[in-house]
């Protein structure tokens, strides 16, 4: 009697703590909602201030930047030892990871994803996810952007309504990596990027292509400037060991990022164009860093897409906390490699795409026809009068997957950059980045190369608030004056890629594209265009320099 009176009264305990944990869980805003509702960034500050008030040790909130409408963003940092800044991590002996969800706020499942991550972590059993690494995460990027929430202004399957893409000066967040024209993205680069230095930086998203099964797609840095040990680690090494943990542990499939080359024959292929620095995840491969694209499929439901996003972010953090030193030294590495080894080589400026390697995708035999007078009226052009339907029956296609980029042409680098004093306004930029600017302290002569513009093509259609420019012309060696007051941007530096990117007059996404010197690449009265105005030098200014 007396036994079975101690195991009732053991029992009655474990099942009061039981509906006690169960009270106390807190739930996002989908969890309450049968999935039916995305969280406003109130809702979003709600959690997170519940959700530190239950564990102020391990979890800490900092504020990293203020948006157009006046909201502060925060950043969450996840650790065993409660680091609240960067200058405390080294005390760890860890290193960060960051996770950011929501730069197009109307893709909102990372943003929900995220917060089931941090609680997971904190009281659900994954706190084995710490035991490597600080996590960092920002899961709502665009504050502006997610409180514009209304219906229409997504076709993804859920929820009913959702926030826009853009910020709240109308910006697109990740085209502006190069420019920094928005506080959000210039402080995410300055305030996170630089300070933390992340190993690895994973920006999530949804996507808005072709019709497959699996609910996750990836990519890695696709900008071929970037380190080729690098990109060829993720391609051959992580992602494909991400993946494979993702099937097996968490039943879910995944498959690269892009759509189909061509919409009538899948099995021609699978694209991927973002190749270009103006995505996050590019260009923090030309800051010889890791970064992952996820980009979950816009056709499955809401509850599957969080259900995927999640088990991605977890599939990732476990992939990093086995690997993390690793990575780290594999960086290292890309950074000496971009101190001694850019300078002086071959920079490309034009590629095509190449195979990557062979893959299955889980999709659907499709039905092409003829569209209808009105529907023509309906659609834009370019789809070529003609719809491709999926019909409900599963195939598998094996195809080639182009997400590699093999170049086709060439300028050759020399050992670093002068620019002339009329552009501080580039200089500033360039050290919001993090690139090591030094100012000539006197006049000097020297041969260096120029860059003599014969023919600047502006497009004509607006994008991003710019007229894209693409310039042509070519480099002569000539004897200059370099007067007191001008810019030295050595190529010996771990962000000589980056500098390069943005400094090359060819750069199809540079600085000289996104209008920053239009003032001075203007045509005279005899025709003749301005002289590009920045150099390419032979050798380190032989004069007095100091840094910046
Ligand atoms: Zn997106």
């Amino acid at each position: 009697m007396k036994k079975k009176l101690v195991l009732l009264s053991l029992l009655l305990t474990l099942l009061l703590t039981f509906s006690k944990a169960n009270e106390s869980k807190l739930l996002t805003i989908p969890e309450q909602t049968n999935f039916k509702r995305t969280s406003t960034y109130r809702e979003v500050m709600d959690f997170l201030k519940k959700l530190k008030a239950k564990h102020p040790d391990r979890m800490k909130i900092t504020f990293f930047a203020t948006s157009t409408e006046g909201k502060k963003i925060p950043l969450v940092i996840l650790s065993e030892e409660g680091i609240s800044k960067p200058e405390d991590i080294r005390f760890t002996g860890k290193l960060p990871v960051l996770i950011m969800a929501n730069i197009h706020a109307g893709e909102v499942e990372g943003k929900e994803a995220t917060q089931i991550l941090m609680r997971e972590i904190l009281e659900e059993g994954r706190e084995d996810l710490l035991k490597n690494q600080i996590v960092l995460i920002i899961p709502i990027f665009n504050p502006d952007g997610n409180d514009k929430i209304a219906k229409g202004h997504r076709r993804d399957n859920g929820p009913e309504e959702a926030g826009v893409r853009y910020n709240g000066q109308g910006y697109d967040l990740n085209r502006d990596y190069l420019k920094l024209e928005t506080p959000e993205v210039r402080a995410l680069v300055n305030k996170i990027f630089l300070r933390w230095d992340p190993v690895l930086f994973v920006d999530m998203h949804t996507t808005d292509g072709s019709y497959h099964q699996e609910p996750v797609t990836y990519a890695p840095n696709m900008a071929p400037q970037g380190d080729q040990t690098l990109i060829d680690f993720m391609w051959k090494r992580m992602l494909p060991e991400i993946d494979k943990n993702l099937e097996k542990k968490y039943g879910i499939k995944s498959i690269p990022y892009g759509n189909f080359v061509d919409r009538k024959d899948p099995s021609k292929g699978w694209r991927n164009h973002a190749y270009l620095g103006r995505y996050g995840t590019c260009y923090f491969g030309l800051r010889n860093r890791l970064s992952i694209l996820d980009e979950n499929y816009a056709h499955a439901d809401f509850k599957t897409r969080v259900k995927g996003a999640l088990a991605f972010i977890k599939s990732i953090l476990e992939y990093t906390s086995k690997n993390i030193n690793k990575i780290a030294a594999l960086e290292k590495e890309a950074d000496l490699r971009a101190v001694n080894k850019v300078k002086n080589s071959d920079f490309p400026v034009s590629f095509e795409p190449v195979k990557t390697y062979d893959f299955t995708i889980e999709s659907y035999v499709f039905r092409i026809r003829k569209m209808t007078e009105e529907e023509k009226k309906k659609y834009p052009p370019w789809l070529g009068g003609y719809l491709v339907e999926k019909t409900d029956k599963i195939k598998t296609y094996k195809l080639p997957l182009f997400a590699s980029y093999k170049p086709r042409e060439f300028v050759k680098l020399t050992e670093g950059y002068v620019l002339l004093p009329s552009e501080k306004q580039v200089v500033e930029l360039l050290k919001t980045h993090g690139i090591d600017v030094q100012v000539i302290g006197k006049d000097f002569k020297d041969k260096v190369k120029v860059f003599k513009i014969t023919d600047v093509k502006s497009s004509k259609r607006i994008f991003q608030g710019h007229h894209l420019n693409k310039l042509s012309g070519e480099e002569i060696l000539k004897e200059v004056k370099i007067p007191k007051g001008s810019f030295y941007v050595s190529l010996s530096q771990p962000l000589s890629r980056l500098a390069a990117y943005l400094l090359e007059p060819l750069s199809e996404d540079g600085l000289a594209a996104w209008n920053f010197f239009d003032r001075v690449i203007v045509r005279e009265w005899s025709n003749k265009y301005r002289m590009y105005p920045v150099y390419k030098v032979m050798r380190t200014p032989p004069v007095y320099m100091y840094t910046l």
